[in-house]
């Protein structure tokens, strides 16, 4: 495993990304939505941090696909998700990719009638993106590997590690 961004890297940004929404909205209250499963490391650490009065919600986003590739179609799973009516709402993810998964989420949650939703994301990979999306927050640029770990995974494994790292495929 080569590490791409260590437990203290993470840290720091993290306290950025949360000062960022801390001025932003100051005390108004906001509704996290995470998307499952790969944004419950940086959930768990970023609400720690908010000083705005906060409620948690999320939903579930999984693309028909092998392993490591990221074709195929988004089936979205809303069990966890409450009436989001006139809410103003960040939306989390962990990495962007292709950027179907954020720019479809965020259109199914304005279709919610939400008061607003702005959109962070810990990763964002170099080259890959298809569709046209900017998110709000953004933790780091990183090149076009497959990286694990602070709640990505590989087949449902390595979502644990404390760090970011870029699997070794032949290991
Ligand atoms: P997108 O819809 O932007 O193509 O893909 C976003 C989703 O693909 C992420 O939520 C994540 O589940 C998965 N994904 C994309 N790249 C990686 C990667 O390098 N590692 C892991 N573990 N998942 C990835
Ligand atoms: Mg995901």
């Amino acid at each position: 495993m080569k590490i791409l961004l260590t437990e203290d890297a993470i840290r720091q940004r993290v306290d950025l990304l949360a000062a960022q929404m801390n001025s932003q909205y100051g005390n108004q209250p906001i509704t996290i939505v995470g998307v499952l499963t790969g944004c419950i490391v940086l959930l768990a650490d970023l609400i720690r941090r908010l000083e705005m009065p906060i409620r948690i919600a999320l939903i579930q986003a999984s693309s028909y696909r092998g392993e490591t590739t990221t074709s195929g179609e988004l089936r979205i799973s809303r069990d966890f998700l409450p009436d989001l009516r006139g809410r103003d709402v960040v939306l989390i993810d962990d990495i962007l990719d292709t950027g179907k998964t954020i720019a479809y989420l965020k259109e199914h949650l304005l279709a919610m009638n939400v008061q607003s939703v702005r959109t962070c994301v810990l990763l964002r990979k170099i080259g890959r993106q298809i569709v046209p999306f900017e998110p709000d927050y953004i933790g780091f640029e990183i090149p076009d590997e497959f990286v694990v770990g602070y709640g990505l995974d590989y087949n449902d494994e390595y979502r644990n590690l404390p760090y970011i790292g870029v699997l070794n495929q032949d290991a």
